[in-house]
């Protein structure tokens, strides 16, 4: 835990307004769901405000956004700190040349594509995701912006399950959360 995200007085509010949903989609699964964040204004302007915060003036080119909900917090953050967004598509959702990495989830097994060109090498990159659970779509989406020769600068996720140690399969990339769910 950073000493800033402890101190900020924005992050209780953001963490009120998640709800968790017992057993979905499966039983055992503590689902954290972020639409109730996105009903609340503030709240979901003070957790793009503390990404955007945090990665102004880092130089970063690119924010690429992980489908479906990176692509709810992804854009409002490319847009601020004058970056492009690049989405990283479930399969054959994307019309042009992709490349692809396969990975596996807390529940069940996917595959993330980008679009060939959508970012050059050297680019610096930022990666958004509402969650990181295992820690295996983050790491497929690193996998996919390093294929390309781009420097991953950090992953930013709102919310982060601490117990599932998705953390320690980032290769030692930096990764910022806002909130821990146990
Ligand atoms: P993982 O690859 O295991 O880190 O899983 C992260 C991805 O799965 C994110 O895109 C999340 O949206 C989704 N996900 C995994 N577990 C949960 C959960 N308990 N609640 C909500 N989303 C989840």
């Amino acid at each position: 835990m950073s000493a800033y995200r402890d101190k900020d007085p924005r992050i209780h509010g953001i963490q009120s307004k998640i709800r968790v949903v017992p057993d979905f989609p499966k039983p055992g699964i503590m689902f954290q769901d972020i639409t109730t964040l996105l009903l609340d204004p503030k709240a979901f302007k003070d957790t793009v405000d503390l990404f955007v915060e945090r990665y102004k003036g880092k130089n970063i080119s690119v924010v690429a956004g992980i489908e479906a909900r990176g692509f709810i917090f992804g854009p409002p953050i490319a847009l601020e700190i004058g970056a492009k967004f690049v989405p990283l598509r479930k399969p054959k959702k994307l019309p042009g040349k992709v490349i692809s990495e396969e990975y596996v989830l807390e529940y069940g097994r996917d595959c993330l594509e980008m679009h060939v060109g959508a970012v050059e090498p050297g680019e610096r990159a930022l990666v958004v995701d509402d969650l990181i659970a295992t820690g295996g779509t983050l790491c497929a989406a690193m996998n996919l912006l390093e294929r390309v020769g781009a420097e991953v600068v950090e992953c930013a996720c709102v919310i982060e399950l601490p117990d599932l140690k998705g953390r320690e399969r980032l290769n030692g990339k930096p990764l910022y959360v806002l909130v821990e769910s146990h």
